[in-house]
């Protein structure tokens, strides 16, 4: 498994190509817009586009998608269905961000903690992790140690919970019952922002550090 970080918008958000190496079928994660870039990495990088995945609803992650999905006819896999309302109001995400109109669409596959997504010889787990969005899911792939978090946790930080059924208390424990326990070696793209590794949130992120660590 391979992967490289594209950040789009204005709000420079990780999007993520990942492919599988041997066949270089490819999911592009969150594509938030600047499709152009994103299209550019996929030709230089030779890979077969052949999915969309979703952490969550939120414009800077989703807003690319609808268009993307129609110009290459792929399928959009996620978020989980609690995060609907978030995607049904893409339009006011829009207008409210200043970002350009969005496309409508309806997700191909809606995931469910426990789900796997498939991509050639790879295969991830999602797992449901509420508390930013209800629909949040988070892309685990057990063998190389990854997860695409979204906007659940960052380095140092976590995703904000004022927003509509935001919930703070189920935010932490998605990352500390969730996240934590898959191991303190995972490395992780978050939202925004660098790199980390759960272990080391584990440690000292102030807002989610377990305190009985190490
Ligand atoms: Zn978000
Ligand atoms: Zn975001």
């Amino acid at each position: 498994m391979q992967y490289e970080i594209i950040p789009v918008t204005g709000f420079q958000q990780n999007c993520t190509l990942v492919w599988c190496d041997s066949s270089k079928d490819a999911a592009v994660i969150d594509p938030g817009g600047d499709l152009d870039k994103i299209l550019a990495r996929v030709e230089a990088l030779q890979l077969k586009l052949s999915q969309i995945w979703l952490t969550h609803g939120h414009i800077d992650h989703a807003g690319g998608t609808g268009e993307l999905a129609e110009k290459l006819n792929l399928p959009i896999i996620g978020p989980h269905k609690e995060d609907e309302f978030w995607l049904e109001a893409l339009a006011q995400q829009s207008q409210m961000f200043g970002f350009p109109a969005a496309q409508p669409f309806t997700p191909t596959r809606w995931l469910e903690d426990g789900d796997e997504v498939k991509l050639g010889e790879e295969s991830f787990q999602v797992i449901h992790c509420p508390g930013h969005t209800p629909g949040h899911v988070v892309f685990y792939h057990e063998g190389a140690q990854f997860a695409q978090v979204g906007d659940v946790l960052f380095q140092g930080s976590i995703g904000r919970t004022d927003f509509p059924k935001g919930n703070h208390g189920d935010l932490i424990r998605s990352i500390r019952e969730k996240l934590f326990p898959l191991g303190d070696d995972i490395r992780f793209v978050p939202g925004h922002g660098p790199m980390s590794t759960f272990g080391r949130e584990r440690e000292s992120n102030p807002f989610c550090s377990d305190p009985n660590y190490g």
